[in-house]
This record gives structure tokens, C-alpha cells and sequence, in this order.
């Protein structure tokens, strides 16, 4: 019976502890798969006239948002309305990110107030924001230029996923990159794509299937609240994008683009002539400025109130200065009378010693005159 009892909590124990590993193993998989089945795309090297416009057509009709990194130079050509297209881009919820203004080799270029601040003004000239998002072209960056834009308050995001779409060769290879593609999307994270001739068509083949099979297409703003995702656009950041302070700095930043992305914020017609844009985007701008000057004004407040706490401070800490002063005046003054005192003290010792000596000496002298005049032999003289 005994026996029995002992076998039955045996049981019960290995039981139990087979669920709850069971369960673990469980969640732990689900996060991970979760995670590794988001993907955001990201496109360098545009825009131009034939791809984006249909890149732009294909992610309307997913609901997708990506990011394009442009190039400065791309935005030049008279062929159309880049501008147009950048505010599309905005509007549309993709995010727009910087790519140097001639693709150059970061590991070597040293102008980047052309490469990089040009880029900033364009960006804000046909958007009304400019990006703080940036990719280095070829994935190069020497140290010094790293700095430079990790000072101008850039992510730096790179990729996991490169199914190397710029090596394609004809549009008779559209069906082996979809492939690609999708077998890479299968697995997560960031995508590098390319503004290619034949990367939308291999997308129409992919997007479909990559969203049968479970994979979401996530938008940069989920990478940035998911820490799992994070490391995928952290892999080869610089130290300081690391540094939190910098992080959340971004991160401001980043809520202020979605503020105008705003719906209620933002330009509400896209077809609407460049006049209007300008005025749409003085009002937002100035709406920034209010909130801003309120801001400032709030902080301007507080440290005045600061300055007057400090004042007072500095009020009470003269008074006691002077006290202490005062206290001080008054021990020196101690001090000067006891070392009188001490002084006509030793002055009065010294002459009550030398007036006993006198007296001593002078009784000597007496002592030895009178016993000279009584002795025998003064008699017999
Ligand atoms: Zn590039």
C-alpha cells in the first residue's frame, strides 16, 4: 500500500513537471517565431520615375509600410515630380531615409555637408521634415563619418536580408528572386531591396505568399517599441546609438515625424498645388513653433523660479557669512586681550623674581657686614 501511495506522488511529480516544461518550451517558441516573422522592407537607391510610382502602388494595395533611402542626386531629374513623390511617401505612412547625395564610399568621403546636410534640406523643402533615419552606401563608414551622423541624431539602420536584387540580369530571373525573397522574408527582420526594374514584379510574386505563409509586414515604428526586433537595426550601429540618452533623443525625434504624419496634421490633399503645400506646412510648422515656445516658456518659468530659490539662498548664506565674520572679529579680540593679560601677567612674575633676588642679595650683603663687624680680629685691629 505504501508503495503504491509512493508511486502514485512519483507519477503526479513527473507529470507536473512535464506540463510546465511543456508550457516554456512552448511560449519561448512562440516569441521567438513571432518575432522572426516580421519583416520590414527597406529600398535604396531611388527614387525614379518607373519603379517607385509602382513600388508605391503595391504597398497601397498590401497596406505595407517601408522605408526608402534616397539618393540626393535622384531627386534633381526633370523627368517628374520628385517632390510630389516624397510627399506621397510620407503621406502614405513609409518613412524616408537618407542615402548620401551621390552614393558615395563613407569609408573615404569627407564633404558631408554635400552628402549628408543637403540631403537634410531637400527632405524638408519637399516634406516639411527632414529624415533622421540613414544607410551608408555599400554598408561603409569610416569612424569620423560615423560620428558625424551620429551626432546629427541618425539611426544608422541596416539590414539582415539581402537577396541581392542589383545582381538580376534580365526580367526572365523575376521568378528565382521572388524565391528569394520570399524564402529570406520566411525568416524576419530587415530586408535590403533595391529600386531595380524587376524588383516590383518579383514583389507581387512574394508579398502574396510571404503573407499566406504568417509573415507580417512590420513598420519601423514596431522596431523601435520591440526590443527583440531591435537588434536586428542595431546589429551595426556605432557605440553611441547603444547610449540611451541618444536612443530616447531619436526616439523624440521620431514621434515628432509621426506627428506630422498625423492625419489631422498633415496635408490633406495629395494632389493639391505646391502653394497650398507651402501653407500647410507653415501651419505646421508654426504649430511646432507654439508648442515649442510653450515648452520654452515652461522651462524659462522653472528656472526662474530656480534663480529665485538660489537668490534667497545666496541671502541667508550672506547673513550667516556676516555672523560668522562678527563671531570671529569678536574671538580675535579674545584671544588679543588673553595674550595681554598673558604678557603683563609674566611682565609682573618677572619683576616679583628679580625683587626677591635684590632682597635676597641685598640681606647677604647686610648679613656679612655685620658678622665682618663683630669678629675677634676687627677688635684686635
Ligand atoms: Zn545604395
Amino acid at each position: 500500500m505504501k508503495l503504491l501511495v509512493n508511486l502514485v506522488f512519483v507519477f503526479l511529480f513527473l507529470f507536473g513537471f512535464c506540463l510546465c516544461y511543456g508550457d516554456f518550451k512552448i511560449s519561448h517558441n512562440t516569441v521567438r517565431s513571432n518575432s522572426q516573422k516580421k519583416l520590414l522592407l527597406t529600398f535604396d537607391d531611388g527614387p525614379n520615375a518607373v519603379t517607385s510610382p509602382k513600388l508605391l502602388d503595391i504597398f497601397r494595395k498590401y497596406d505595407i509600410s517601408v522605408v526608402f533611402f534616397v539618393v540626393g542626386v535622384n531627386l534633381k531629374g526633370d523627368e517628374w515630380d520628385c517632390g510630389a513623390h516624397l510627399r506621397s511617401v510620407v503621406h502614405e505612412g513609409h518613412w524616408l531615409g537618407a542615402h548620401t547625395y551621390s552614393h558615395v564610399h563613407l569609408n573615404q568621403e569627407t564633404d558631408l555637408e554635400k552628402q549628408i546636410v543637403s540631403m537634410e534640406t531637400m527632405f524638408e523643402e519637399s516634406t516639411g521634415i527632414r529624415s533622421y533615419i540613414f544607410r551608408p552606401p555599400y554598408g561603409e563608414l569610416n569612424t569620423n563619418n560615423r560620428n558625424f551622423i551620429s551626432k546629427r541624431g541618425y539611426l544608422d539602420l541596416r539590414w539582415s536580408q539581402d537577396p541581392k536584387d542589383y545582381t538580376l540580369k534580365d526580367t526572365s530571373e523575376v521568378d528565382r528572386l521572388a524565391d528569394k525573397i520570399y524564402t529570406m522574408g520566411m525568416r524576419g527582420g530587415v530586408m535590403l531591396c533595391h529600386e531595380k526594374k524587376t524588383t516590383p514584379a518579383a514583389l507581387e510574386i512574394a508579398i502574396p505568399r510571404l503573407i499566406k505563409s504568417g509573415v507580417q509586414f512590420a513598420k519601423l515604428e514596431e522596431y523601435l517599441n520591440d526590443k527583440q526586433l531591435l537588434h536586428f537595426i542595431q546589429s551595426y550601429h556605432c557605440d553611441d546609438n547603444t547610449n540611451p540618452f541618444l536612443y530616447n533623443s531619436l526616439c523624440d525625434r521620431l514621434k515628432k515625424e509621426s506627428y506630422l504624419r498625423d492625419p489631422n496634421n498633415q496635408i490633406e490633399d495629395k494632389e493639391q498645388n505646391n502653394n497650398q503645400v507651402k501653407k500647410d506646412q507653415g501651419s505646421e510648422a508654426s504649430l511646432l513653433e507654439k508648442k515649442d515656445l510653450e515648452k520654452i516658456s515652461e522651462s524659462l518659468s522653472s528656472l526662474n523660479s530656480e534663480f529665485e530659490d538660489l537668490k534667497s539662498e545666496i541671502t541667508i548664506n550672506q547673513k550667516t557669512l556676516k555672523e560668522v565674520q562678527e563671531t570671529l572679529e569678536k574671538s580675535k579680540m579674545g584671544i588679543l586681550k588673553e595674550k595681554e593679560i598673558n604678557r603683563l601677567e609674566s611682565q609682573k612674575n618677572s619683576i616679583f623674581i628679580v625683587s626677591i633676588v635684590f632682597l635676597l642679595i641685598l640681606s647677604i650683603i647686610l648679613s656679612i657686614k655685620i658678622f665682618m663687624s663683630r669678629s675677634p680680629n676687627n677688635k684686635l685691629i
